[in-house]
């Protein structure tokens, strides 16, 4: 270790670069690959107090181990350039029939939807340029894992960008987002990336990425052993969840919510799809692909129609406000037991039904508590809405006086 090197502060995250069997009863010894939290600073600044994931406590050595930081995906790691760039091809996908069709991107936005009102991505390139210098910088920041430490067990689902599998890695169950060679790769990184710099107990956990030599790209997740919130909702339904547990569930995102806030991030997509459930039953918020840092203007190929505010729909406005919008949506597809929004309103009126003032009614049994939540979060005028802090205030206080019965 370089004697310049600033001291690491307690609860600075390391990987380490190798095993280390340790010499002395107060050494904690680790094995590659593994994860340390740094507790404090030795005497000698070649040795830290460090701790491992079971929280045993034990001296490390410094130059055994790597310090994790975040991952800025930036222009290095930027796959998707807004003209293709010579050398790079772009599939026959919606953005050639988006262009054959005369709209640019700067024109207002312009749609394709399916029927859960969901919108098809409009870009696409094929050639995943910019690959090594991801894994560098993964490298580099500590979040690369070894796929010789990887089983792929099953598939547990299928996302935007491929398919979702259960693992083992070094004995632990874990997700794995898979993705082959010709694929998106921008967006999978960019989802990487925002997640190394975001942690939090209801935001679901990166733990690392391998970027293969021959292409294949794995970004390697926290578990979520009950699969996403939405489907948790419509398969257990009203008789098993009692409002105790869908307050929770509220609370549980909205706590989320409060973090990315205080940290300026903007979600852009939360809905009940991208919640997860884990085994203890604590709901995470999942799927940055689109979470962009407050100050982005980078544009996103995909909007979620029924759960974006009005002004992010019409002007790009995305913000922590329009966010604030899409968990007054998730809370009434809580308290809703998974219902697709607006039900019975033909997907193409909803919007102007919507700019016009019109709101859903509260969902059959929620308490007309919890509905004056969501209704505020649907102010069209985005400074009127409550943030994140407020609302996790309120439905604090739904909680402890019972309203939620
Ligand atoms: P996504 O690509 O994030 O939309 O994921 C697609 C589906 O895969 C989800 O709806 C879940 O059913 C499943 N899935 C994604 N991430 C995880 C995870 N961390 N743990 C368990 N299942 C997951």
């Amino acid at each position: 270790m370089s004697a310049i090197q600033a001291a690491w502060p307690s609860g600075t995250e390391c990987i380490a670069k190798y095993n280390f069997h340790g010499t002395a009863e107060q050494d904690l010894p680790f094995c590659k690959g593994d994860v340390l939290t740094i507790v404090a600073v030795t005497k000698d600044p070649n040795w830290y107090k460090a701790k491992n994931k079971v929280g045993r406590e034990g001296i490390i050595p410094a130059n055994y181990v790597q310090k994790r930081e975040g991952v800025k995906a930036g222009t290095k790691l930027s796959l998707m350039p807004t003209v293709p760039a010579a050398g790079l091809t772009w599939g026959r996908d919606p953005l050639h029939t988006w262009l054959e069709a005369g709209i640019t991107e700067s024109e207002p936005l312009h749609y394709t939807s399916d029927a859960d009102g969901l919108c098809t991505r409009l870009i696409k390139p094929k050639v995943m340029e910019g690959t090594v210098a991801a894994q560098d910088e993964f490298f580099r920041s500590g979040w690369a894992l070894n796929m010789k430490d990887l089983k792929l067990l099953q598939t547990i689902g299928k996302g935007e960008f491929g398919d979702v599998m259960l693992g083992d890695y070094r004995g632990n169950k874990v997700a794995v987002k898979c993705i082959k060679n010709d694929a998106t790769a921008q967006a999978f990184l960019a989802e990487a990336s925002v997640m190394t710099q975001l942690r939090h107990s209801n935001l679901v956990q990166l733990l690392g990425v391998i970027v293969e030599e021959k292409g294949g790209l794995y970004i390697v997740t926290e578990y979520m052993a009950k699969g996403s919130l939405v489907d948790y909702l419509r398969s257990r339904g009203r008789s098993v969840l009692g409002g105790d547990c869908l307050l929770k569930f509220s609370l549980d995102v909205c706590e989320a919510m409060e973090y990315l806030e205080g940290n300026n991030f903007v979600h852009r997509d939360l809905a009940a799809r991208n919640v997860l459930v884990s085994e203890d039953n604590v709901a995470k918020v999942s799927d940055f692909g689109l979470t962009k840092e407050a100050s982005s203007t980078q544009d996103t190929g995909k909007l979620p129609v029924k759960w974006t505010a009005p002004e992010a729909l019409r002007e790009k406005k995305f913000s922590t406000k329009s966010d604030v919008w899409s968990f007054g949506i998730l809370l009434w597809e809580i308290y809703s037991f998974g219902r697709v929004p607006y039900p019975r309103i033909p997907l193409k009126d909803v919007v102007p039904r919507v700019e016009k003032g019109y709101k859903m009614d509260a969902p059959d049994g929620c308490p007309p508590a919890v509905y004056e939540v969501m209704k505020n979060c649907w102010h069209l005028d985005a400074a009127t809405r409550p943030s994140f802090l407020q609302l996790r205030e309120q439905l604090e206080h739904i909680k402890t006086h019972e309203l939620h019965l």
